[in-house]
């Protein structure tokens, strides 16, 4: 299984971007390392335009809105209350919806924002919204495989991992164990 097939991940793209940092062998590794793929990242999921440009400050609140996100989502698996700052950033990037009434009739759009990548923010924070304040969010969990650090939604009560090969993953470390431990004795 891909790693895009996390649950959740399709449905809350700001669950997804959260799992865009993850642990290999204990060391952190961004997977939005710079703003190219930053870019891409958000255009795939029709977030920017294809041909937006993301610069380095741009691709840095990107990063840090990240960090953010990850700490309201700890917050809420482990029923505490977040860091105000984490709030506050979530916070800052909801813009208000507006309504355009045209020959099409009337929609809604979201508010202009002076860029792009501040528009995507925006998007992202308001689906943070959607998956924090909204029934999914029982769901949430961290994957209990040792070293990943991904989130997802489960799909029944009991999944314990993000993707078939975190369960894979454990399940060969507890077959090697054991194997260990009875030729051990
Ligand atoms: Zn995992």
């Amino acid at each position: 299984m891909s790693d895009g097939g996390i649950p959740g991940e399709r449905r809350f793209p700001a669950l997804a971007l959260v799992n865009t940092r993850v642990q290999r062998s204990g060391v952190s590794e961004d997977l939005l390392a710079d703003p190219t793929v930053i870019r891409d990242w958000l255009a795939d999921r029709g977030l920017i335009s294809a041909d937006a440009r993301v610069d380095e400050t741009e691709a840095a609140a990107v990063r840090a809105f990240r960090e953010s996100l990850r700490a309201l989502l700890t917050a809420r698996e482990s029923r505490r209350v977040p860091p105000p700052a984490d709030l506050t950033a979530l916070n800052a990037a909801l813009t208000a919806p507006a309504l355009v009434w045209d020959g099409g009739g009337p929609r809604r759009v979201r508010r202009p924002v002076p860029d792009e990548v501040q528009g995507a923010l925006a998007d992202l924070a308001a689906n943070a919204v959607d998956l924090l304040s909204g029934e999914e969010a029982a769901s949430l969990a961290s994957c209990s495989a040792h070293g990943c650090i991904r989130f997802f939604l489960r799909t029944h009560a009991a999944r314990q991992w993000c993707s078939n090969r975190c369960g894979d993953r454990v399940r060969a470390a507890r077959h090697y164990a054991r194997r260990r431990s009875a030729a051990g004795s």
